[in-house]
């Protein structure tokens, strides 16, 4: 069975786990087994379970990652969901998790270290080689890509070219309108699309969005972490024999962190991001629940992803999310949270 049968019962929705490794400096203090699973990638099963105080949380996914799965082993599982975007599917890949939790590594992985290489760098290898092998079948593809950030309800053009423009209702005037067109395109007006041609061309274009991610960071002490990361590639293709034409979409999103900010210790502006996080993250969570219940209503106009994402995520598009979480116990409350949430929308 494919890992995307996606003519199952719960919709094109599915929702993998992955536990990062302990870091070097956690395993001191770790020596407290609280995170129950198959210790080897053999053994890569589906169950996962939690336990805190003594008692025993058990949770199912649709795959579960262990520690030692590399980003080879996780990339094998998604392949085929990302060749559907080449197919003319609109697919989004979420990373969900408290800030620390892998959700960075699994989506771009480790600058500089090509086993370590993530999703995004991945699928857009296979992407490339995929175009170049149907170009004997007749098929022509154009790709075009769009990196922003939504922070505290705004969206942040991360390609920008002049910075003091790159942000929602600034000075600049630019107001990045979200608009869907009758056949399902999103439109952001103001938004810098650029033409790739290549694997190059994308991670120079990666560079300069996380240079500009790390500017909006010492400029508005903002941390990237606050922040949700929308990385959008389209895809049109015509084949030239038969005159047959596909447009696909590929979203990869890597979410603000989902830990629990405490209310009462927050104010001004730490607080207003807060709250800004808290109603993304519980209105993605919404849209996807409903989605998966097959509700006549879907929510998505309750926050700017998920009407960013509207025509991708309803429909026939198809939708994968990563509980990123950590093995460490100190992070096991914000753990069991992680893997609640997921377990609502799976
Ligand atoms: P997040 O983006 O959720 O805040 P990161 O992706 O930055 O978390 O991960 C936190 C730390 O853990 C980083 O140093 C990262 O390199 C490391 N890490 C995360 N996942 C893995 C993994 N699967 N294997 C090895 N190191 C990992
Ligand atoms: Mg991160």
């Amino acid at each position: 069975l494919s890992p995307f049968d996606f003519q199952e019962l719960k919709g094109n929705i599915r929702v993998f786990c992955r536990v990062r490794p302990l870091l070097s400096d956690e395993s001191s203090n770790a020596d407290t087994k609280v995170i129950n699973f198959p210790t080897s990638t053999e053994a890569m099963g589906r169950g996962i379970d939690l336990l805190q105080n003594g008692q025993k949380h058990c949770f199912t996914f649709d795959k579960v990652f262990m520690p030692d799965a590399s980003q080879e082993d996780v990339f094998v599982e998604i392949s085929q969901l990302v060749q559907s975007a080449l197919d003319g599917y609109k697919v989004c890949i979420f990373a969900y998790g408290q800030t620390g939790s892998g959700k960075t590594f699994t989506m771009m992985g480790r600058p500089g270290n090509a086993n370590k290489k993530g999703l995004i760098p991945r699928s857009l290898e296979q992407i490339f080689e995929t175009r170049q092998s149907l170009q004997s079948q007749g098929w022509k593809y154009e790709l075009q890509v769009s990196m922003l950030e939504i922070y505290n309800e705004t969206i942040r053009d991360l390609l920008a070219t002049n910075k003091s423009y790159a942000m929602e209702n600034g000075t600049s005037g630019k107001q990045y309108m979200i608009k869907h067109d009758a056949n399902g395109n999103t439109h952001v007006s103001d938004l810098t699309i650029v033409d790739v041609r290549s694997t190059r061309e994308v991670s120079y274009l990666l560079d300069k969005a996380a240079q500009s991610r790390s500017v909006g960071k010492t400029l508005m002490n903002e941390q990237s972490s606050r922040s949700h990361f929308v990385f959008t590639l389209r895809i049109s293709g015509v084949n030239e024999s038969t005159e047959q034409q596909v447009q696909g979409v590929l979203n990869l999103i890597d979410l603000a962190g989902s830990e629990r900010l405490s209310k009462s210790g927050s104010t001004g502006d730490r607080l207003k991001e807060t709250q800004a996080i808290n109603k993304s993250l519980s209105s993605l969570s919404d849209v996807i629940f409903a989605l998966a219940k097959r509700e006549d209503h879907v929510p998505f106009r309750n926050s700017k992803l998920t009407y960013l994402l509207q025509p991708c995520l309803g429909g026939d598009s198809k939708t994968l999310m990563f509980v990123n979480i950590s093995p460490d116990p100190s992070s096991l409350p914000e753990s069991l949270c992680s893997l609640r949430f997921a377990a609502r929308v799976n």
